[in-house]
């Protein structure tokens, strides 16, 4: 140890000009690199590249027209409703006019189809049925139904977007076709959702085509949504966004913590659908928070999180909570982006529960403990959502990272889409380690452009926006020529 270096040599006079000196300096560091957050974040927060900030996509006036037509009776309506068949299990009675299923399948047939008839032609409703065979949890061959609206788009309808709820429900035995089972919150909730979104839709004209689907089979392992996805891909459906509601019916935990205006997204990372030479090139540069439904969750809070909505989108980076799953799996399986809404807190108690009281505490999925208000709410945040990414252009296509030569500079190339409104796209970029599009790059009406930055050091990407502003989620680039 040298002798400056021991606390003994420490100057005893310290002078006030050397006291100024250190404390402006204290000072400068503490606006540059906020206490709370560490150097990585105060890069992250204000990077210095080309463009402008990224800022959230207000909703237009026709948006804010629709989600005003929101009624929160009918969707209280619905729940009720539904929860009033006794039970709705995939297992139970399909004949019966008043208990069971198919009591629950014929009502929703009903009402979507009343909705139709206000659609010009534009929507139709069909029972989407098929026989699942015997498998996990379906003992003995089961026909199971899905009811199925579809909002036709009128500039590009093979582009589709899915919304889904499950009406099936269940009690604490999940094999258990005839006990009470009304499944208020798991999953009426949901089916409530996209009945109200179908209804406050159907009178508008839409681009893109949008899909309201009540599936069934969720609670017996995702049957109903699966024949669903498969049925799309075969019609060569070019599905480019699904939302599974599931559990959207109170913010009030058990404990009894509310969280009122917050709305969970769960949405993957890695793709569940990603290939070996997918993942090969990930593992090499990186992506693995760039996945579709990332893109799409991205999205979802660029549109929803507003006064229109009153709702925070609290985006949680996995594909579901820890040893669950929904309707969304199914959609990731064929390789779609997708991505499940539900509460921000749970009440166990009130999920997958026999009817019964023990000890003074009331269990089961009563419309008791739904709050009609917070429904109302995922709704709006839903159909801010679907209703921005149907009338947007669709996410781009063919984007790719020139490599084919060693440069510190990029350039990115995509096929051109073929909306009639299209008006030209927009280069987004961060800094590698922040979670949200930072920066902002008009480029035009062009399918190529060179951007005076690494590649090496920032994430890019790449979104189409039309004449009226309205942007489509971003497309992450792959490498290539
Ligand atoms: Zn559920």
């Amino acid at each position: 140890m040298g002798a400056h270096e021991s606390t003994g040599d420490r100057p005893t006079r310290s002078t006030r000009r050397t006291f100024l000196s250190a404390s402006a300096v204290a000072t400068a560091a503490t606006v540059a690199v906020p206490l709370t957050a560490g150097p990585a974040a105060a890069q992250a927060a204000r990077p210095a590249g080309p463009g402008h900030p990224a800022r959230p996509q207000a909703p237009d006036r026709e948006l804010r027209a629709l989600l005003r037509a929101v009624d929160r009776d009918r969707i209280e309506a619905t729940v009720r409703r539904l929860a009033a068949f006794g039970t709705r299990h995939t297992l139970s009675r399909q004949d019966d006019p008043n208990r069971g299923i198919g009591a629950a399948r014929d009502w929703i047939f009903a009402q979507l189809s009343g909705y139709a008839a206000a659609s010009g032609g534009r929507m139709t409703v069909e029972l989407q049925s098929f026989v699942q065979e015997p498998a996990p949890r379906i003992p003995v061959a089961t026909r199971i139904t899905n009811v199925v609206a579809t909002l036709r788009g009128e500039q590009n309808p093979n582009r589709v977007y899915v919304v889904t709820g499950h009406y099936d429900s269940r009690a604490t035995d999940v094999m258990d076709a005839v006990s009470d089972a009304p499944g208020a919150d798991d999953d009426a909730s949901g089916v409530a959702v996209l009945m109200e979104l179908a209804r406050v839709m159907a009178t508008r004209r839409s681009e893109a085509t949008l899909v309201f689907a009540a599936v069934a089979g969720e609670e017996q392992g995702l049957y109903g949504s699966a024949y669903l996805a498969k049925q799309l891909k075969a019609a060569g459906a070019d599905v480019q966004g699904m939302f599974s509601n599931d559990i959207v019916g109170s913010s009030t935990a058990d404990d009894g913590t509310r969280d009122p205006r917050a709305v969970r997204l769960f949405a993957e990372g890695v793709p569940t659908a990603e290939t070996p030479a997918e993942a090969s090139t990930r593992q090499s540069v990186g992506g693995e928070n760039d996945s579709p439904s990332r893109q799409l969750a991205r999205f979802v809070s660029d549109v929803a999180e507003n006064a229109a909505t009153g709702m925070r989108v609290r985006v949680i980076y996995r594909r579901d909570r820890y040893l669950r799953g929904s309707d969304h799996i199914s959609f990731l399986r064929e390789g779609w982006p997708a991505g499940r809404f539900t509460e921000p807190h749970e009440d166990f108690a009130h999920q997958h529960q026999d009817v019964r009281v023990v000890d003074g505490v009331q269990y089961g999925d009563l419309p008791e403990f739904c709050d009609f208000r917070y429904i109302t709410r995922v709704a709006l945040v839903n159909g801010a959502a679907l209703w921005s990414l149907a009338q947007a252009p669709g996410t781009p296509k063919g984007v790719a990272v020139v490599t084919t030569n060693l440069t510190n500079d990029t350039t990115l190339r995509w096929q051109r889409g073929d909306e009639a409104d299209l008006a030209g796209y927009e280069v987004v970029w961060r800094e590698t380690t922040a979670a949200e599009w930072q920066r902002v790059i008009p480029v035009g009406n062009v399918t190529e452009v060179t951007i005076d930055l690494s590649k090496d050091n920032v994430f890019f990407g790449v979104r189409a926006v039309d004449t009226e502003g309205h942007r489509s989620p971003v497309a992450f680039p792959r490498p290539g020529s």
